[in-house]
């Protein structure tokens, strides 16, 4: 996809972010190269860089290539999440440049004019170590609407001033009687399992 401006080359999921970016070049991995040289003795592969934009958001590390010369679009060419990323560090003599190895070993080289690749390993393994606490927030949360069992869906409703004393099977529509715990009941006509986590999510659109 080619857009006019870096920001619209870029798929923001829901709840993502774009914190920071950084102009620099990639270095395209052997993998995405274009095709080697090569004869029956020797194969060699060119290395190619694409110029861009290094964007950072709360979740992952995009780069965004610039592209054309009278007319600038742009275009994604890599993302990586923090959570794929298995190592970080710096190389290169003369210049400098950042490595970022992802979950399927390939590294990605990038370089930039005006920031040091050590700052942006420090800045990198920052984002990880926030990416990280939130996978774990979201984690917990899904535990909790798991444990939800028909006690705890009780007092909650209890608490809000509703007193729930019968709800309707969601597969026959008979007027069951709500067990006082447990997770799942089985509807006394349909014999069908009903679970506390539906019936939930069930007066939460009701109460919406
Ligand atoms: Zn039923």
């Amino acid at each position: 996809m080619l857009s006019a401006s870096w920001e619209d080359a870029i798929r923001l999921e829901r709840g993502e972010q774009i914190l920071t970016s950084v102009w620099g070049k990639y270095e395209l991995p052997a993998s995405k190269r274009p095709p080697v040289r090569s004869d029956a003795t020797f194969t060699i592969s060119i290395p190619e860089s694409k110029n861009g934009y290094m964007v950072f958001t709360n979740r992952r590390i995009f780069f965004v290539e610039k592209r054309g010369i009278f007319t600038e679009t742009y275009a994604t060419i890599l993302d990586i999440r923090y959570e794929d990323i298995i190592g970080l560090s710096t190389g290169g003599i003369i210049f400098e440049h950042l490595s970022i190895t992802d979950k399927t070993d390939e590294e990605h080289k990038f370089q930039f004019d005006e920031k040091k690749p050590d700052e942006l390993i420090s800045y990198i393994k920052q984002l990880m170590d926030a990416r990280q606490e939130e996978i774990e927030k979201e984690k917990t949360r899904e535990k909790v609407q798991v444990i939800a069992d028909f006690s705890f869906l009780k007092s909650a409703m209890q608490k809000g001033g509703v007193v729930l004393q019968a709800i309707s099977c969601p597969y026959c529509g008979a007027n069951v009687p709500i067990p006082e715990t447990g997770q799942v009941f089985k509807c006394d006509y349909c014999k069908k399992d009903v679970y506390a986590v539906d019936v939930f999510k069930k007066i939460k659109e009701l109460m919406s």
